[in-house]
Parts: C-alpha cells; structure tokens; sequence
C-alpha cells in the first residue's frame, strides 16, 4: 500500500519463495535520504524488517538502533537496484549480507512480540548471536518501535 507497482520495480510478494531449511535473512545497504541497513528475518513466511541506521556491528559493545518497519515479502530479498524517486524508501539497493539464521529462545514471533530475540546468524558477513531488544515506544509519534541490535560475545565478535 505504500508503493505504486506501475512505478517501482520492487517484488510485491507475487512470486513463491520455496521453504529452505531454515528460515533466511538479508540485509540490504540502503542508499535513501539516509543511508541504512535494511535487516529482514524470515518469519512465518514474511520478512521481519528493521532499518538500522548505523549498519549491523560485531562488536558487543556497540549497540546499534534498528528501527521496526513493515514486514517485507520473502521474494524482496532478492531486490538489488534503484527504486525511483517518490515511492517509499527511493534510492539504491544492494544485497550486503544473507544466509540462514536460528532463533536462540523459542518461537521468533513469541519472542518479538516480548520484545527480545535472541537469535544466531549464519551470513557471508554476519555470523554468531546477536539480541534484538525493543526499547520504550518513542514519544515522537513515529509510531515506530525501536529496537537496539547488538552482538553478542562469541567466537565471531570483534572490538
Ligand atoms: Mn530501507
């Protein structure tokens, strides 16, 4: 609803994504007004999206804002190329990180819905655990919930 389809050539979720063994995930570096990493979760057939504005990081002592945006078609993974002007998020897009990821306590949609998933990702990039942990609800009347994406100590953190 926030796009015109005749304008823009991002996936509208028409295509069918077959079901991998786990669930995907796809971080796409935005170039829009403000540049962002778009990271996207599978879960239960759509993608989970946030728009973090400093991009992912693997050291556990940075925490990054991820701002919660509307949930994605799995078939928008795919998307590399720029989006026209005008329509929502314009700018260019590529592909910075995918692969597979797990979650860490329990069912995903549960655990967002409390406001913490912990969850591994297995990417070209990414890899290890990793918490997204909702913050209070801004007062700024975005309406958008924001998130802080951090990493957690393991074998692929680094300072
Ligand atoms: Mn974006």
């Amino acid at each position: 609803g926030k796009r015109d389809f005749s304008l823009t050539r991002e996936p509208g979720g028409s295509r069918d994504v077959p079901v991998a063994d786990y669930p995907r995930f796809v971080i796409q570096k935005h170039d829009a007004t403000r540049l962002h990493y778009d990271l996207r979760l599978e879960v239960d057939g759509t993608f989970k999206s946030w728009a973090v504005t400093r991009g992912p990081s693997l050291d556990p002592k940075q925490k990054r804002l991820a701002v919660e945006v509307e949930d994605h078609p799995v078939d928008y993974g795919d998307l590399e190329g720029t989006i026209p002007k005008g329509q929502y998020g314009g700018g260019t897009v590529m592909v910075w990180d995918r692969g597979f990821w797990t979650a860490d306590n329990g069912d995903p949609a549960a655990a967002l819905r409390k406001g913490e998933l912990k969850f591994t990702l297995g990417g070209d990039k990414l890899k290890g655990s990793f918490v997204l942990v909702r913050m209070a609800r801004d007062r700024t009347g975005s309406g958008r919930n924001n998130w802080l994406l951090i990493k957690h100590a393991d074998e692929w953190a680094t300072a």
